[in-house]
């Protein structure tokens, strides 16, 4: 794991270097944040990188999700990130901070084949432990398309990265800062709450950009299922800080429907968050996840290599030609993989192009959109 990461626990204030749990009391721990600074021209979370405190390893364009009014609710659709989850923005930084040649990991809804893909754009090898009583076909075989990941039937043996490591929580809490950018007078951010880490990255977030003088914490509202358990440690402490909103499964459902109708496709639990938020004004919804997964292809089965190397030759902010490009990568590709890298990252959105006037002559040159 990453060197010289300090942690802070939000339950106890211990401030140091063990983790991934707090040594004291056992409450998931936060990574010690950096400071607030946008780099607008990175298209994903790695806009934050500065605040994250890991340095950027690895990006498959996770983050800058839209915001979406739905009905009376502004919905942001974390299902548009690129394995469908917010776990994505995790998944980001654990692999970014992943020096190990090996991985392994216990499999849980979204988080398991996030953190797959992106371990293995990361070049990691990474088994990941199914118990088949407990597993979700679809994610299965998604997860059996990716080429540096295996599947073993069992409980793990040895360690495993866990949902809550500090890493993934300082990625997830990005949701925040990307609030805070599009709506920096939000008065309530709605999200569903299970174990409640994501619900516990969010509120870090937020608590983060009041500590810096940004923007006055919105409440935080956790929707949960009427009569659903209470869920462990976190979502006791959280309980003091947040308010909690219960959903019947009929209404979560029920909103599943009305987000199809406005083009966002989540599952109930999701979808509850939006269901909680109705009528609460100027309250953001965030939907943690999609229910239709439909994979950009780049995922697979080779990520990074030449496109990764072209947007990070166009993050210096220049709009650049394509053969600029290939003399930046030193030559050490075709002119022509150059050409169909750009027309792969502008269908994805990632770049576009215009016309600039060089030497008399009409140039096309590409950027990074924003
Ligand atoms: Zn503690």
């Amino acid at each position: 794991m990453a060197q010289g990461v300090g942690f802070i626990c939000l339950r106890c204030g211990y401030r140091g270097r063990e983790g991934p749990r707090c040594p004291r009391c056992g409450f998931p721990l936060i990574v010690e944040p950096g400071r607030f600074k946008v780099i607008k021209t990175r298209p994903n979370i790695w806009r934050y990188e500065p605040a994250i405190g890991v340095p950027q390893g690895v990006t498959l364009g996770e983050g800058l999700t839209p915001l979406k009014r739905v009905g009376d609710v502004l919905v942001k659709d974390e299902g548009r990130n690129p394995t469908g989850s917010y776990a994505d923005r995790g998944s980001a930084v654990v692999a970014s901070a992943y020096s190990e040649g090996e991985a392994a990991v216990a499999f849980e809804p979204d988080f398991a084949l996030s953190l797959g893909a992106y371990l293995s754009a990361k070049r990691v090898r990474t088994k990941v432990y199914v118990d088949p009583e407990y597993v979700d076909y679809a994610e299965l075989l998604e997860l059996l398309r990716l080429r540096l990941v295996s599947v073993e039937f069992g409980p793990p043996r040895g360690a495993t990265l866990q949902y809550g490591d500090p890493y993934f929580l300082a990625g997830v809490k990005t949701i925040a800062y990307e609030i805070y950018e599009r709506v920096p007078r939000a008065d309530a951010v709605v999200v569903p709450v299970g174990k409640g880490l994501l619900a516990l990255a969010v509120y870090e977030g937020f608590r983060e950009l009041e500590e810096w003088g940004l923007m006055p914490a919105p409440k935080i509202i956790l929707a949960k299922h009427r009569g659903a358990p209470a869920a462990g440690d976190v979502v006791e402490w959280l309980s003091g800080r947040a308010a909690v909103e219960e959903v019947e499964a009929e209404e979560a459902v029920r909103a599943v429907a009305e987000l199809a109708g406005g083009g966002i496709y989540a599952k109930p639990l999701s979808a509850m968050a939006y269901a909680a938020a109705r009528g609460i004004p100027n309250a953001v919804a965030v939907i943690t996840g999609t229910g239709l997964r439909k994979i950009k292809p780049r995922i697979y089965p080779s990520v990074g290599g030449l496109r990764q190397e072209v947007l990070e030759a166009l993050r210096g902010g220049r709009a650049m030609a394509a053969a600029q490009i290939w003399e930046a990568l030193g030559r050490r590709y075709s002119l022509r993989g150059i050409y169909k890298a750009l027309a792969a990252l502008e269908a994805s959105g990632a770049v576009s192009h215009k016309y600039v006037m060089a030497g008399g002559r009409r140039v096309k040159v590409f950027f990074l959109k924003e």
